[in-house]
């Protein structure tokens, strides 16, 4: 039953959305609907702690599910590399009910627009908590030769402070980003105290640059790096990087504006828009074992990449994407505007 889906590799842009474009871009949308729901209505229970001790919420479950749930059913043979999986939820049976009402809110408005001949759920069927958990559970695939990666909430700190946080999915092929979908749905359309509107969707094409949309998919504009402005961007948690190095770095470079901290590949996403030179993230001492995971850079990585500027790893090397979930060789990051990259490397080998 599974229709020929055109290529990504010879989609002509986002006037013409290829199926598997357009796919993800929907797909991210609906997620950033229900994320901005669970916020709205969010309950202490509705946060849990993982075994690492990172916070995972209703909504990381919830937007994993419909996103999983739309790239599987529009590509059956796609392989879904998420952050998330079903576990925790198979043994906290209220969590799962708050998640699986969510997912049905969503799915089912989604569903009403979508070939009903579609899925593995009828348009008179709302997916019960097992489906909901095998949604989910799409996400655990292997990395290969093509496969998806998803964060479906990268920053959930900063969405649990209702600062920044993003939806990150890419699609990779070869080692290779191919297509980047972030969506930021706390992120002002500009970076200024003045501008009031927020929620924001990057897409990014490779060979067709990056787009800016708002959260409700209308086209805002062409996104651009910038070679005037001078200000770096690193994490607001402490923990995941190294502030002191970073400090350093822009101090060679004679960056002399306070850094901009945020949480999430939203970092990637003002970088693309220029009004951030650097976006650097060089490994926390404390945590010399700490390895990153390819979902929380490929889909920024791409946003940057299209928009004019170079991400690298601390060493000018491209982001490996091939090591598994973790980039297991990675000691570092950096993302530029393109022009001050050399500059970076070479402050990064003297520290
Ligand atoms: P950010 O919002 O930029 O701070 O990035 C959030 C991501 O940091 C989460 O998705 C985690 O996967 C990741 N993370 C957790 N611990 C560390 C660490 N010690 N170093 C770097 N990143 C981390
Ligand atoms: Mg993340």
């Amino acid at each position: 039953m599974t229709t020929q889906k055109p290529s990504l590799l010879t989609a002509e842009g986002l006037r013409k959305p290829k199926a598997k474009i357009q796919t993800a871009i929907d797909a991210v949308l609906k997620a950033i609907q229900l994320c901005e729901q669970v916020q709205a209505e969010m309950v202490s229970t509705d946060a849990i702690q993982k075994a690492d001790r990172s916070p995972v919420t209703v909504a990381d479950f919830g937007a994993q599910a419909l996103i999983c749930q739309a790239i599987g059913d529009a590509f059956p043979d796609a392989t879904i590399v998420a952050e998330e999986n079903a576990q925790a939820l198979k043994e906290n049976a209220s969590l799962l009910e708050r998640v699986t009402d969510y997912v049905n809110r969503f799915w089912a408005e989604a569903h009403h627009h979508d070939d009903p001949d579609r899925g593995t759920a009828t348009k008179d069927t709302s997916p019960s908590a097992e489906t909901v958990c095998e949604w989910i559970n799409r996400g655990s695939g292997e990395v290969g030769t093509n496969f998806w990666t998803l964060d479906p909430i990268d920053g959930t700190k900063g969405f649990l402070r209702h600062d920044q946080y993003a939806i990150a999915l890419a699609h990779i092929v070869d080692g290779v980003v191919q297509l980047g979908v972030l969506g930021c749905p706390n992120l002002p359309y500009r970076l200024d105290p003045t501008e009031t509107e927020r929620g924001c969707l990057f897409v990014a094409i490779r060979g067709e640059g990056t787009q800016l949309y708002t959260k409700t998919g209308e086209l805002l504009e062409q996104v651009h790096i910038s070679e005037t402005v001078h200000r770096f961007a690193e994490s607001v948690e402490s923990t995941h990087g190294d502030s002191d190095a970073h400090a350093k770095i822009a101090n060679a470079l004679g960056i002399t504006a306070a850094p901009v901290q945020m949480d999430s590949q939203a970092k990637y996403g003002i970088v693309s828009r220029g009004e951030a030179s650097l976006y650097i993230r060089l490994p926390n001492p404390a945590y010399p074992d700490y390895r990153e995971c390819i979902w929380d850079h490929a889909a920024g990585m791409i946003v940057v990449e299209e928009a004019g500027g170079t991400v690298t790893d601390a060493n000018g090397a491209p982001l490996n994407f091939l090591t598994g979930k973790r980039m297991q060789r990675n000691r570092g990051i950096v993302a530029t505007n393109g022009k001050l990259h050399q500059h970076v490397l070479k402050a990064l080998s003297n520290l």
